[in-house]
């Protein structure tokens, strides 16, 4: 099947892609033969990059023996090995897991034990989940309630709740400096306000993103805000809730971003690097204190029939196996150095951009019309599509959220997968090099001022 076939398959848009053939390590092939190095390891997925045989092997054993349990008729054996060793990841306390498919799913999960906790204990009044703007938790009704963007969300808010949002800390943006604490106290001080003005005792908990993914491009904290934030929480038995779906599994050097800032949630979700695409993954981690009273008092209404598949199970175990032997967020840390510095002097090299930032292999870099200014480029130009689109026939893949109307800022992620070596850092910033010419060279009479 070619791309012009007659097809069957939607999705967003009639846009169409090349046929993937096959996939190793950062890069891919589709049907013509035509290769890609994976820049942005498919949504921030493929961490440990593609075809691992390891975990090729981990999951052909466990299909020999297994491939569907239902929860309420068995217990797995992967299912279980999993959520011990997830929970040994996770900060302390942090010991229940509840799995699911995929990163809504994961949220949806977090917010629903939170609320039935919230009853559990006494507090059934407690029902708004605080979350920022820009953000994405998600496509589900529920989690698109908590996703901050507009052009999302605007057509299904009749069938959903609002849920009230405070600014994230792009300082950025702002001219504020990020490694001031005065700055994250700033930012995280509207927490505050925002849970005195909703009435504290209807406030259920607040969701962030450590480090941000494709709504804020690679967002990076202020200093202190995550501790302050914590502190704000505590102060009114507020949940913390991280959404750690594309921070988590490693990418940023830990192998959850929140222990970059000394503050733990008290739920936690992670799913695309979890099973690194292997599987459709993803899991809620819960402080023992907040799942016990839930448990005691019914039970959690709420799972999904495919959670803690044995065979996606076995693929999470091998993906945890393979970064911790090969010691992948090391890795992470070391090459996203490399990386960043070498975004850093581009730079320096196209004043079209206008800030790189991330932790990492979690990064991106920002284009703007004026440096000075932090300007936008003119929406018309469509640079997070353009841009996407050279690079791609380039044969490199970076990641923009493509999205028609609104507009958060026209970043970029390159995020390659964990097992980037040094001399690939230098491939993709060779194409990079070249995409940016030409995008240059075709913006360029639309910028004279
Ligand atoms: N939260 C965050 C931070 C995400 O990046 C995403 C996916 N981009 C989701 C939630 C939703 O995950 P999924 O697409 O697997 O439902």
């Amino acid at each position: 099947m070619t791309t012009q076939a007659k097809s069957h398959l939607f999705y967003q848009s009639r846009n169409r892609r090349p046929v993937l053939d096959r996939a190793r390590g950062i890069y891919m092939w589709d049907v013509e033969g035509r290769r890609y190095i994976d820049g942005s390891s498919g949504a921030m997925v493929c961490n440990i990059g593609h075809s691992n045989p390891r975990v090729l092997e981990a999951m052909r054993r466990q299909m020999e023996k297994s491939t569907f349990g239902y929860r309420l008729h068995f217990e797995t054996e992967p299912a279980e090995r999993l959520a011990a060793r997830t929970a040994m990841l996770a900060p302390e306390g942090l010991e229940k897991v509840f799995f699911v498919s995929g990163g809504s799913e994961a949220v949806e999960s977090a917010i629903k034990l939170a609320r039935q906790y919230a009853v559990a204990i006494g507090q059934a009044q407690r029902s708004k989940v605080i979350s920022r703007e820009p953000s994405y938790h998600g496509c589900t009704l529920g989690a698109l309630a908590l996703t901050g963007y507009a052009p999302l969300v605007a057509p299904f808010e009749p069938m959903m709740r609002p849920m009230p949002k405070i600014p994230a800390p792009r300082a950025y943006l702002d001219g504020l400096d990020p490694d001031s604490e005065a700055t994250g106290h700033h930012y995280a001080d509207m927490l505050e306000a925002r849970i005195l003005a909703e009435g504290p005792e209807t406030v259920l908990a607040f969701l962030v993103e450590p480090v941000g993914g494709a709504s804020t491009g690679a967002l990076v904290p202020p200093a202190g805000y995550m501790r302050r934030i914590r502190e704000i929480c505590d102060r009114y038995g507020v949940l913390l809730i991280h959404d750690e779906v594309m921070s988590g599994g490693g990418r940023t050097g830990r192998f959850f971003a929140g222990e970059h800032f000394g503050a733990d949630p008290d739920i936690l979700v992670v799913s695309k690097g979890f099973a690194a695409g292997y599987a459709p993954l993803g899991a809620m981690i819960a402080h023992d204190r907040i799942v016990e009273p839930v448990l005691d008092g019914g039970g959690f209404l709420h799972g999904f029939t495919y959670a803690g598949n044995p065979l996606a199970c076995a693929a999470g175990l091998a993906v945890l196996e393979e970064i911790e032997t090969e010691q992948l967020s090391g890795n992470a840390a070391v090459v996203g150095e490399l990386l960043k510095s070498r975004l850093e002097e581009l730079a320096a090299r196209y004043p079209i951009i206008g800030d790189v930032r991330g932790k990492g292999l979690l990064l991106a870099f920002e284009l703007v019309a004026d440096r000075g200014t932090m300007a936008p480029l003119p929406p018309e130009l469509k640079a997070y599509d353009r841009l996407v689109e050279l690079a791609y026939e380039n044969g490199l893949i970076i990641y923009s959220r493509r999205t028609r109307g609104g507009y958060s800022g026209d970043h970029f992620l390159v995020c390659p997968p964990m097992i980037t070596t040094p001399a690939q850092v230098e491939e993709i910033v060779a194409v990079l090099t070249l995409t940016l010419d030409q995008f240059v060279a075709e913006v360029a009479p639309h910028l004279t001022d």
